[in-house]
C-alpha cells in the first residue's frame, strides 16, 4: 500500500467509526474536545471484547495471576516516590510564530532525524540547534522555535485540597496504571495466598497531557491501559522477559492481528524506571508504532515505594527463608490502539457486481454483534414473531441484534460494517420447514440450518 493510500485507510477508518457508532469525537456538539474520544454503542462493545480477550488470558486461564482495580486518585506522594513529578515528560517547543506547541522529538523525526522523547534537555537540543535549517513549523512553515524544554506530563487536579492555590499541592490523575498495583503488593501478597513468580493484572483509565494529539484514538489525553506486572526473584529476569515478549506477541496474533504488520522494537535511550525495554509495534495506517510495551523495570519501584512509605516490600521465600524485593516485568498494552490495531487489520473494501461492499473482518470473539436476526420481511407477523423468538433465546449466549429494517440487503451491508460473523433469516420456507438461513460474512455463502440446532450451530463457529 502506498503512502497515500494508507492516509486514505485512517480516513475511512475514522469515517466508519463515526457512521456507524465505533468512536465519535468528544464533546461534538460543543465543538469538540481535542484528544479525547468517546466508544459508541459498537465501539464499546468491541473494547470489551478486546479486553475480556485480554483479562481470561491474564487472569482465567492462568493460575499465577490476579485481578486489582485500583483507584484512578492515589495519594501524591505516590507519583512523587515513583519519580513521575520529575521525570514523565516529554520535549516540547513552540513555534515562535503561530505560537503552535510541537512534541520536539515528533518533529525531528519526521523530519528524518532521529530522536527519543526519553533524551535528556541538553541531548535534545543539541541534535534541535545541528539540524535547525531542515525544520520548519507544520501549522505555519515558520523555522523559529523556543529552545526544546521538558514537560511534564502528569494532569494535575484540585480533588481534596480546598486551597485557592491548590495548583502548589495538586492530586494527580494517574499517568499510568501499575503505580496501584505496586502500593497494592503487600495487601494482594498478605490476602491471595500467592508465590513468587505471580502477577497481578489490572485495566483502568490513565491521563497524560499529551503536546500533540493526532492519529485519532492512537494518542489520546484520557486512555485505557491493559497492564500486568510480574514479580519474579532477582537473577530470574531474563527469564520471564522472553516468555512474556513470546506471550503478548502471540496474544495479537490470536486477536487476528497478521504476522507481518507486527514487529519488535529495542529501545535504546530507556525511560527512568525500565532496565530493558521492547515495544511491540503494529503497521498502523501511519506506519509502525508502539502498540504494548515489554518492560523489565528491575525492583525499581518497590524500593521507591518502600523506602519513600516507610513500609517492607518485600517477600520472604516460605522454602528457603530467603527476603528479598521482588523484581518486575511489566507488560503495559492501550486498549484504544488495540482497537484501532484490530480496525486496520479487518477493514476490507471488496467489489460486488459493481457496488463495493465495505466489511470488517473481524474475529468473532472480538465482533460487536455475534449474529443478527431478520424477518425476511417487516408487515408478515408470523416471521417476526418467529424471528423475535430466535432473537430471545440466542441473546442469551451472544451479543445479538434484531434488524427488520429496509431490504436484506441492505441490513447485510449494515452488518458487515460492523464485522458481525453471522447473520440469520426467517423467511416463509421456515415457517413449513422449521429452518433459517444463516449468511456467513466473509464467503458471504447461504446455508440452511434446522433452528433447533441453532444454538449447536453458532457454538461450534463462535
Ligand atoms: P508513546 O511512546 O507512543 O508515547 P509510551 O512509550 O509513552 O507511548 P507507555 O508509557 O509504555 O507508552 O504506555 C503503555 C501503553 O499505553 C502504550 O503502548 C500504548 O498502547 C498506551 N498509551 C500510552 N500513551 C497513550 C496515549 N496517549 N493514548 C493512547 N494510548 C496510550
Amino acid at each position: 500500500m502506498s503512502h497515500k493510500e494508507s492516509e486514505n485507510l485512517l480516513d475511512k477508518i475514522v469515517s466508519l467509526c463515526k457512521r456507524r457508532g465505533f468512536v465519535f469525537p468528544s464533546s461534538e456538539i460543543y465543538d469538540g474536545f481535542t484528544a479525547v474520544y468517546d466508544f459508541g454503542p459498537y465501539g464499546v462493545e468491541l473494547a470489551n471484547n478486546i479486553k475480556q480477550a485480554w483479562w481470561k488470558t491474564m487472569t482465567q486461564y492462568r493460575d499465577d495471576i490476579v485481578g486489582l482495580d485500583a483507584a484512578i486518585f492515589m495519594s501524591p506522594k505516590i507519583w512523587e516516590a515513583s519519580g513521575h513529578v520529575k521525570g514523565f515528560s516529554d520535549p516540547l517547543t513552540e513555534c515562535k510564530k503561530c505560537h503552535t506547541r510541537l512534541r520536539l522529538d515528533a518533529l525531528l523525526e519526521e523530519a528524518g532525524i532521529f530522536a527519543d522523547e526519553k533524551m535528556s534537555e541538553e541531548e535534545i537540543n543539541q541534535i534541535f540547534n545541528k539540524n535547525i535549517k531542515k525544520i520548519k513549523c507544520p501549522t505555519c512553515g515558520a523555522a523559529d522555535f523556543t529552545p526544546g524544554k521538558k514537560f511534564n506530563l502528569l494532569v494535575q487536579s484540585n480533588l481534596g485540597n480546598f486551597t485557592n492555590d491548590w495548583t502548589k499541592a495538586p492530586t494527580y490523575l494517574r499517568g499510568e496504571t501499575c503505580q496501584g498495583i505496586y502500593v497494592n503488593f503487600k495487601n494482594v501478597m498478605d490476602t491471595a495466598r500467592v508465590k513468587i513468580p505471580f502477577g497481578v493484572a489490572q485495566i483502568g483509565k490513565a491521563f497524560r497531557n499529551e503536546i500533540t494529539a493526532r492519529q485519532f484514538i492512537f494518542r489520546t489525553r484520557e486512555f485505557e491501559q491493559m497492564e500486568m506486572q510480574y514479580f519474579v526473584k532477582p537473577g530470574d529476569d531474563q527469564k520471564y522477559y522472553e516468555e512474556w515478549k513470546a506471550t503478548r506477541w502471540k496474544f495479537y496474533l490470536d486477536l487476528g492481528l497478521s504476522e507481518k504488520n507486527l514487529k519488535w522494537h529495542k529501545h535504546e535511550n530507556l525511560v527512568f524506571y525500565a532496565k530493558e525495554a521492547y515495544d511491540i509495534e503494529y503497521n498502523f495506517p501511519f506506519g509502525f508504532k508502539e502498540l504494548e510495551g515489554v518492560h523489565a523495570r528491575g525492583d525499581y519501584d518497590l524500593v521507591q515505594h518502600g523506602k519513600s512509605s516507610g513500609q517492607e516490600l518485600s517477600y520472604l521465600d516460605p522454602a528457603t527463608n530467603e527476603r528479598y524485593v521482588p523484581h518486575v516485568i511489566e507488560t503495559s498494552a492501550g486498549v484504544g490502539r488495540t482497537l484501532l490495531a484490530v480496525l486496520t487489520e479487518a477493514y476490507r473494501e471488496e467489489e460486488l457486481a459493481g457496488e463495493t461492499r465495505i466489511v470488517l473482518k473481524l474475529a468473532p470473539k472480538l465482533a460487536p454483534i455475534k449474529i443478527a436476526v431478520f424477518p425476511l420481511l417487516k408487515n408478515k407477523p408470523e416471521l417476526v414473531k418467529k424471528a423475535r423468538a430466535i432473537y430471545d433465546v440466542l441473546k442469551l449466549n451472544w451479543r445479538c441484534e434484531f434488524d427488520d429494517n429496509g431490504n436484506i440487503g441492505k441490513r447485510y451491508r449494515r452488518q458487515d460494517e460492523i464485522g458481525t460473523p453471522y447473520c440469520l433469516t426467517i423467511d416463509f420456507d421456515s415457517l413449513e420447514d422449521g429452518a433459517a438461513t444463516v449468511r456467513d460474512r466473509d464467503t458471504m455463502k447461504q446455508e440452511r440450518v434446522d433452528i433447533a440446532e441453532l444454538e449447536n450451530f453458532f457454538r461450534k463457529k463462535i
